[in-house]
């Protein structure tokens, strides 16, 4: 079988022929449709992570059917609709994984990252940690749904949304364009914050009722004339500077969720903070809780992702193209 593999920090994905993986006790072999390529996947081909492992082969945004399943396995079966989202598997026993927030595990694996993931025709998975692909998706559609639709959907969720919010996203690409979409269908008003005016159509497009360029205005300044500030605001690109310069557009009580990894620091005022009861908040991919909830909402609210497909060939030139900041939406191997 093919894979796409990056074989040491900063080498290119390269193709290479691979036996076909046999699945072991409690393991499943999904036969990849299609896998997103998500930003995370440019930071392990760069070395960026401390703790991936090499040779790799990245994609954490998975979706296939299961081919075969090992010894003692009982669900999922062969033939059922299968994802695998940024959390290979958790030890299962401590106390995050027995309140469900696994995806914190200490010992948890990372789909593509310390395992090998779904820039392949064939990966191993955990049966326990597949998540059922609903019909109403198809594979395309679903792989991004795996990072980028739950992380951002997820973050709304962890920031405590309420409907009829404002919600303000920083940046417009694989996720961003996912929380213009999901901040919409829960019921919010939705900002975009990009540096890019060109997105400005983009982004109308989608539902936004307010676009600020950065290039024009400062984002703070132009989210507290959007009705005194945005009660949340989803940090989607991988830039601190970006959060930095938007936090102060909150709203009181408002919460900024780190969603993505950008080199620096982000720094907030203990006045902004303390005056307006303001929080900063991170929020990780999610547990398998998280991925059906996710799923579930797309497929009954036809939240879909805006998608470019690639072949599993070109999956460094997705990666490179990513790098430059030249991809709409999300970028999709198609496997089959
Ligand atoms: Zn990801
Ligand atoms: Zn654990």
């Amino acid at each position: 079988m093919k894979a796409a593999v990056v074989r040491e920090p900063k080498a290119p994905a390269v193709l290479e022929d691979r036996p076909v993986p046999e699945p072991k006790s409690g393991e499943v072999l999904i036969r990849v449709h299609a896998c997103g390529v998500c930003h995370s996947d440019l930071m392990v081909q760069q070395g960026l992570f401390p703790f991936a492992k090499y040779p790799r082969v990245p994609g954490h945004e998975v979706a296939g059917v299961v081919e075969k399943v090992g010894p003692g396995v009982t669900w999922p079966q062969v033939g059922d609709r299968a994802g695998m989202p940024w959390l290979f598997s958790s030890c299962g026993h401590c106390k995050l994984c027995v309140q469900g927030d696994e995806v914190m595990c200490p010992f948890a694996e990372v789909t593509g990252v310390t395992k090998d993931g779904g820039y392949q025709e064939y990966m191993i998975a955990p049966a326990a940690y597949v998540a059922p692909i609903p019909d109403a998706l198809d594979f395309a559609e679903a792989a991004p749904l795996m990072c980028a639709g739950l992380t951002v959907f997820n973050g709304l969720r962890n920031a405590r949304f309420q409907p009829g919010q404002k919600v303000a996203i920083i940046g417009l690409g694989g996720l961003g364009h996912l929380g213009v979409l999901y901040a919409k269908a829960m019921g919010g008003r939705v900002a975009v914050i990009s540096s890019s005016p060109d997105k400005e159509a983009e982004a109308r497009g989608l539902g936004a009722e307010h676009f600020i360029n950065t290039k024009a205005k400062k984002a703070a300044d132009a989210l507290k004339e959007w009705d005194g500030g945005a009660d949340i605001i989803l940090a989607t690109a991988p830039s601190s500077e970006a959060a930095t310069d938007a936090f102060p557009g909150l709203a009181p009580d408002g919460t900024l969720v780190v969603l993505g990894v950008g080199p620096g620091n982000i720094t907030v005022s203990p006045m902004d903070l303390l005056g307006g009861r303001r929080h900063l908040m991170g929020s990780p991919s999610g547990s398998r809780k998280d991925i059906r909830a996710t799923l579930d909402f797309s497929a009954h609210h036809r939240v879909l992702p805006h998608i470019t497909k690639f072949s599993l060939e070109e999956a460094g030139k997705a990666l490179e193209l990513m790098h430059a900041g030249k991809l709409s939406g999300r970028a999709v191997l198609m496997l089959r």
